[in-house]
C-alpha cells in the first residue's frame, strides 16, 4: 500500500482480554526492525497509559508510555489547553492519573463533565449528578462513544449507550475525544511527523476505527479479530482499504 507509518488498535487488534493475538508480537517486531513509525491509538478509557504500558509488557511488547494514546490522555491535554483543573471524572479503572498528570482533578460540582466507559461506575445517582452537571452548563466531554466491546465473557456495553443518554435527557451534545474524531487521530500522526495520506489505521470497529480513519484521510484496514462482525460489515456502507484475518497478515501489506 505505500504506506509509512502504522497506528495500531488495541483491544481486539494486538490483544483481547490481556492475551496477545497470536502473531501481534510477531508483527510489532517486524514493524520495528523494518523501522516503520507506529503508535498505539486506543479507546479504552479504563486504563491509564502506563497501565496499559505494563500490561503490554507481560505480553512481552515492550514500548515507551508516549507511544500510546488514549481519550483520556488527550482530553487531559485538552483541558490543560483550556487552563481547566477540575473536572468531575466519571470513569472507572485508572484513566484519572492521565488527568492528574496534567494538573487535572475531579471535583463533584466541577464546571467540566468527564465521561469514560465507567463499567459499574454508571450507576443511577452518578448518572443523575452527570445529567444535572449538564443541565448548569457544565462543558460535556465524551471520551469515546463506542457502542460495545469484546470482554471475557462476552460484549460489553461501552460509554456510547450512557453517553448517548445524558445527551437526550440534558439536550447539549457531548464534545467527542477518542476515535473517530479526527482531532484524535490527527494526535498521533502529528506526532510521528507524517501526514494522514501517509498512515494506515488498523483495528476492529468499523465505525470507530474504519469509518474515523477513512475521514481522517487515511487508509484503513478492518482485522476479523475482537469484535469483528462479518454481518456488520456486510451491512454497512463503509468500505475499509482492506479486510485481514488478524495483525498477523499486516506484514504483507506493508
Ligand atoms: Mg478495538
Amino acid at each position: 500500500m505505500g504506506s509509512k507509518a502504522v497506528l495500531l488498535d488495541l483491544d481486539g487488534v494486538v490483544y483481547v482480554d490481556n492475551k496477545p493475538i497470536e502473531g501481534a508480537l510477531q508483527t510489532i517486531e517486524f514493524v520495528e526492525k523494518n523501522k516503520i513509525p507506529y503508535r498505539f491509538l486506543s479507546n479504552t478509557t479504563r486504563k491509564s497509559r502506563e497501565t496499559i504500558k505494563e500490561n503490554l509488557e507481560k505480553m512481552g511488547i515492550r514500548v515507551s508510555k508516549n507511544m500510546i494514546f488514549t481519550p483520556a490522555y488527550a482530553a487531559a491535554s485538552f483541558l490543560k489547553q483550556k487552563q481547566i483543573e477540575t473536572a468531575h471524572l466519571l470513569l472507572t479503572g485508572d484513566s484519572w492519573k492521565d488527568f492528574a498528570a496534567e494538573g487535572i482533578t475531579h471535583h463533584d460540582e466541577a464546571d467540566c463533565l468527564v465521561v469514560g466507559d465507567a463499567g459499574d461506575e454508571f450507576t443511577y445517582s452518578r448518572l443523575v449528578g452527570a445529567f444535572r452537571l449538564i443541565l448548569r452548563g457544565a462543558l460535556f466531554i465524551a471520551l469515546e462513544r463506542d457502542r460495545y466491546w469484546m470482554g471475557r465473557d462476552g460484549l460489553l456495553l461501552s460509554a456510547g449507550p450512557f453517553v448517548k443518554a445524558l445527551e437526550y435527557a440534558a439536550g447539549p451534545e457531548s464534545i467527542l475525544i477518542g476515535k473517530p474524531s479526527k482531532e484524535f487521530f490527527m494526535l498521533a500522526i502529528s506526532d510521528i511527523g507524517l501526514s494522514p495520506g501517509d498512515c494506515i489505521m488498523m483495528g476492529d470497529d468499523i465505525e470507530t476505527d474504519i469509518k474515523g480513519a477513512l475521514s481522517a484521510g487515511m487508509e484503513a484496514i478492518l482485522v476479523r479479530t475482537g469484535k469483528f462482525s462479518a454481518e456488520k460489515l456486510e451491512m454497512s456502507a463503509i468500505k475499509p482499504t482492506a479486510v485481514i484475518d488478524s495483525i498477523e497478515a499486516l506484514t504483507h501489506l506493508l
